[in-house]
């Protein structure tokens, strides 16, 4: 279990040339000029390179999108603004960014190569909202899937900004989706944490990789899976709606091991269904054909 928290890993941007009307002269308000803009996201890339998909990344031609139009769309006197609004945008996406805009037709009477304004930003700890609860599914069918497990639990809360606060029992559940496979083991955990969702789940995919899953089957046998189900407390849930990542867990109402895990943790919650907001006890009562036994406590 090594190389699910702290990574060298970074995604660079390089010399995103955008037009825009920086400056403090009304020249340079009314004409505009070239700016050119490097971005460094210090990000694990570890999912991305294991599966080879792009929607495990972040992706780049989005990020210059939205950086261009941060150059666009605005009118700052200083670069170091720009640079800073820049760095802001991207804190979305990661917890570490540097980011450099360089002004090189800049109104300086002398020749010269380059004006550039470099920022570094790390996400303060608690910073946004805060912290926030989240629930986690986790689920092995290969190896020594209870093993598997309390390593992932363990990793999880080593993380420095995610904390295990509860951990349910251990439930054995037969395969769900159609594939012929082993049973697998599942449980739940509650988690506070100050990251934002997508970084939640780089760590749960990065501790994915950590154990030895490679990219298989889809519902099929795996080391390790860790999905998400509901980031933010019954109030305060997250919604949305991306390829990465979508919240809450489209397919939770479903699962007999997502909700009695779940349960055992917070009693009865509402939860989102087809059918609209109902509480957790009177889905997971629907779903009494599930072949589901709890196996240990927690
Ligand atoms: P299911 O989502 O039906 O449980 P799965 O867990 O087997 O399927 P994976 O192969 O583990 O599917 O993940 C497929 C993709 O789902 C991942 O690349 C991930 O980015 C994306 N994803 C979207 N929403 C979530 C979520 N709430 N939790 C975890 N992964 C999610
Ligand atoms: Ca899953
Ligand atoms: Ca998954």
């Amino acid at each position: 279990m090594t190389g699910a928290e702290a990574t060298p890993d970074r995604i660079e941007l390089r010399g995103l040339t955008v037009r825009g009307n920086h400056g403090v002269f009304d020249f340079e308000k009314r004409e505009g000029q070239d700016f050119v803009i490097d971005v460094t996201l210090h990000t694990s890339v570890a999912r991305a390179a294991a599966t080879d998909d792009l929607a495990e990344t972040i992706h780049y031609g989005e990020l210059a999108e939205d950086v261009a139009g941060i150059v666009e769309n605005n009118t700052f006197d200083l670069i170091e603004t720009l640079a800073d609004r820049i760095a802001d945008h991207c804190l979305s996406l990661c917890e570490h960014v540097e980011v450099v805009v360089h002004k090189p037709s800049a109104p300086i009477q002398r020749t010269f190569d380059d004006v550039r304004i470099r920022v570094e930003r790390h996400r303060a700890a608690g910073a946004d909202a805060g912290e926030t609860e989240a629930y986690l599914s986790l689920g092995a069918n290969r190896g020594d899937a209870a093993d598997t497990l309390d390593q992932a639990v363990a990793a999880l809360d080593r993380h420095p900004d995610i904390t295990v606060t509860r951990r349910s029992s251990l439930f054995r559940t037969a395969p769900w989706g159609g594939v012929d496979q082993d049973d697998f083991l599942n449980l739940g955990v509650l988690v506070t944490t100050t990251l934002p969702a997508l970084e939640l789940l780089s760590v749960a995919q990065g501790i994915e990789v950590a154990c030895g899953r490679t990219r298989e089957l889809r519902w099929g046998p795996r080391t390790l899976d860790i999905d998400l189900i509901r980031v933010g407390g019954e109030d305060a849930e997250q919604h949305r709606r991306t390829p990465r990542l979508t919240l809450p867990h489209p397919r939770a109402h479903e699962r007999a091991f997502v909700l009695a895990p779940w349960a055992e943790l917070v009693g009865d919650t509402l939860i989102d269904t087809p059918r609209g907001r109902r509480p957790l006890s009177a889905v997971l009562a629907e779903l009494d054909d599930q072949d589901i036994s709890r196996i240990t406590s927690g």
